[in-house]
């Protein structure tokens, strides 16, 4: 499962040169999206800025690259495509011209009702093929002539997932969807406000939690300070629990609790459902570990390094075949071979999507020695796709929508699999069940999406 982006921005009332620390923020989003990074900054009369394509480090390979960028506002948006293809022309902070001057604006999420926004602007000539061009087109063509009234007007016409960051030559402004699907945070440092994906974007520009956006919630920074405008009211909260168990880092907080927390105590959680007769644990790296040491310490089993992960990869090595994925798995992992030889290995996972990788996983330990595999993860079976920015594949492809837990295990050629229950999963992120989105967990989707787009991704397309 892939992330769909991480977005950025800063609002400073003494400095003019933004570029750098939202060039750090960006660094530490890198883990949301991988394909093509962008800065933008304004000094209240025009906008400096750039996107390329990659990662951050190699879109902006030197100070050089940063040190036009002048203003004492600025955006940053780091991508990975689930709507449009990774093009140059898809890079975020997408740029529009309006009556209310420049407009800059980056996305995580996707949207359900493209198509239908699309075909509001006939006339408009999109230069992409994102979902957060028509958010940006329909905000500049807006018949409102008072921007927070455009946005406003703009917003409520969006059904699906979107976290945004928008800049105009004067205000930084966050916004979160009715449902809060993508998190959003806000900081404070020295005399700048920031705006972040997660708080490790936060930390380490050395900027203090504020608080969430709240779903439904805009903030708008400018000269005047921070205001907050509910802009929809009554929606059921559903934030996405693969936030939980994979996507966010860590060591980034959500309601002050961090995420590191949550995944020790799925594997405790999943130590007392799925026990096993085993001598060892080890995790899939880097995600799985927090999960592993929760496992471990409840089940009073060793913890131990099983396979060491090659960092320098990238989380989203490219795999578009079968073929690519094989080896794809081999260059991020190699077992630690003294570690498992000869041993029962529990071998914990956060999730299973089409059942390939942990295949290779499993065939991987047993070619290196290890005696038995009882594989455990630390989320419930996957069973439906994901229409609000999160590459789960399509309902074909998702092992669990097609096999029995039993089935899974023969495929993956464990000796034993086990998965996490729902209820204990809600429990692990303190969260009521209401207010999280489990949809590819159980079906139940917050949003539902055009028969089309349902119809499409559940056939396989
Ligand atoms: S469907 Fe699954 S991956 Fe998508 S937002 Fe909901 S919980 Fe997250």
């Amino acid at each position: 499962m892939r992330e769909a982006c991480g977005v950025y921005g800063i609002y400073s009332y003494d400095g003019d040169h933004l570029a750098k620390p939202t060039y750090y923020g960006l660094f530490s989003l890198q883990h949301r999206g991988q394909e093509s990074a962008g800065i933008f900054t304004s000094d209240g009369q025009k906008f400096r800025g750039k996107v390329g394509m990659g990662l951050v480090n190699v879109v902006f390979n030197s100070e050089e690259d940063l040190k036009d960028f002048t203003g004492n506002i600025a955006i940053g948006h780091v991508r990975y495509s689930t709507t449009g293809s990774s093009v140059i022309a898809n890079a975020q902070p997408i740029i529009v011209e309006s009556k209310f001057g420049p407009i800059a604006l980056g996305h995580n999420g996707n949207l359900i009702n493209t198509d239908e926004l699309r075909s509001e602007l006939p006339d408009y000539k999109f230069k992409s093929t994102t979902d957060s061009e028509v958010i940006a087109a329909l905000l500049a063509n807006s018949p409102e002539n008072d921007f927070e009234a455009a946005l406003t007007a703009t917003l409520k016409k969006c059904r699906g997932a979107f976290s945004l960051v928008i800049m105009t030559l004067d205000k930084l402004i966050g916004v979160r969807d009715q449902h809060g699907i993508r998190p959003l945070s806000v900081g404070k440092m020295n005399q700048a406000y920031v705006i972040a994906s997660e708080t490790c974007g936060l930390d380490v520009v050395g900027a203090d939690f504020v608080r969430d956006v709240a779903a439904g919630e805009m903030v708008i920074i400018d000269k005047n300070g921070l205001q907050s405008k509910t802009w929809s009211r009554g929606e059921k909260e559903a934030l996405c629990v693969f936030e939980f168990i994979y996507f966010a880092r860590p060591d980034s907080l959500l309601g002050g609790r961090s995420f590191h927390d949550v995944r020790v105590n799925l594997g405790k959680y999943l130590a007392k459902e799925q026990p096993a007769e085993a001598e060892m644990v080890i995790a899939v790296p880097d995600s799985g570990i927090p999960a592993s040491m929760g496992y471990a310490s409840e089940e009073k089993i060793p913890y131990s390094e099983g396979m060491i992960k090659n960092r320098y990869i990238g989380r989203t090595f490219i795999q578009p075949s079968q073929i690519m994925r094989d080896i794809g798995v081999k260059l991020k992992l190699n077992p630690i071979r003294d570690a498992i030889r000869g041993r029962k290995i529990v071998v914990i996972d956060d999730s299973i999507v089409r059942g390939t990788t942990s295949r290779q996983i499993v065939r991987m330990l047993r070619d290196n020695g290890a005696r038995e595999v009882h594989m455990r993860i630390s989320s419930p079976p996957i069973l439906c796709p994901c229409f609000y920015g999160i590459d789960t594949a399509t309902r074909s492809e998702l092992i669990a929508a097609n096999l029995s837990v039993e089935g899974i295990r023969k495929y993956i050629e464990a000796d034993s699999l086990g998965y996490l229950s729902l209820k204990s999963l809600v429990k692990a992120t303190n969260l009521p069940q209401d207010r999280l989105c489990l949809a590819c967990l159980n079906g139940e989707y917050p949003v539902k999406a055009p028969e089309r787009m349902q119809s499409l991704k559940l056939a396989g397309f």
